[in-house]
């Protein structure tokens, strides 16, 4: 992590992810959740080896090094590599109880997902233990679905609420839908384009960008031959 955890005065809020690459639909998702909440620690967590989903593309060093480049020096958000340095499958819930055992009992602790995560979570470990150790926050996202399935619709009964700065002042317990502008990027689209010959500029950052250039990810050459340069605008 590049900053010491905070001491509880503050919420928490974590967003993990593969970050396989790391978008704008990410940074600008997280920007704006964090405004909404007005005032929140941010930690960004690339996973280790997913549980529910193919080994990522590019290695865990490189997806790190883009989310730092993608973060900056960007106020109150940092990057935690704590699932980097955990050993095996990349579980939500021990990366929580780590951070409520940093936070203490009383510290508000938000997790930031996209709908399309969300509607996976009765295959995630100890999903139904998430809410004891943290507050659910659900983003809708282009093309996800819009409904939840019957068994979270249940879950979800006694521990939803309307506004999401309700769970500023708990620890943990409740889940909250939040709609904002949604950015309709996709990390996967972004591979596929890439490995195409496509461009994505204007949906990474340009100093990502540069370096999925530079590193020749996603092109799924097995050599690391470099990319013209000319077909890599770094504007965006
Ligand atoms: P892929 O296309 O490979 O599935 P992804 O774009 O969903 O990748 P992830 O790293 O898997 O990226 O996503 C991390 C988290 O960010 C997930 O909870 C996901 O729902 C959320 N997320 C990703 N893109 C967006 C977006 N454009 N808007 C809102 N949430 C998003």
């Amino acid at each position: 992590m590049n900053s010491g955890m905070n001491s509880g005065m503050n919420s928490t809020l974590v967003f993990g992810g593969t970050f396989d690459p790391v978008h704008r639909g990410h940074i600008e998702s997280v920007c704006a959740v964090a405004r909404l909440l007005a005032d929140v620690d941010v930690y960004l967590v690339p996973c280790q080896i997913p549980a529910h989903r193919p080994t990522p593309a590019a290695s865990p060093e490189d997806r790190l090094k883009m989310l730092e480049l993608a973060v900056g020096s960007q106020d109150r958000m940092f990057v935690d590599d704590c699932e980097l340095r955990r050993e095996g499958t990349s579980y939500t819930f021990d990366t929580l109880l780590d951070y409520r055992e940093k936070l203490g009992e009383s510290g508000s602790l938000l997790f930031l997902m996209g709908f399309d995560s969300w509607v996976t979570l009765p295959d995630w470990h100890r999903w139904e233990e998430l809410t004891n150790l943290a507050h659910l926050l659900i983003l809708e996202r282009p093309g996800a679905d819009q409904e939840s399935p019957d068994v979270l619709r249940r879950w979800c009964e006694t521990r939803q609420v309307q506004d999401p700065k309700e769970m500023m002042n708990s620890a943990s317990g409740n889940v909250c839908f939040l709609s904002l502008d949604q950015i309709d990027v996709s990390a996967s689209g972004l591979r596929e384009a890439i490995a195409e010959g496509g461009s994505i500029q204007g949906h990474v950052n340009p100093l990502v960008m540069n370096y999925i250039r530079q590193h020749n990810l996603y092109t799924g050459a097995s050599s690391k031959k470099k990319m013209p340069a000319n077909e890599w605008s770094t504007n965006g």
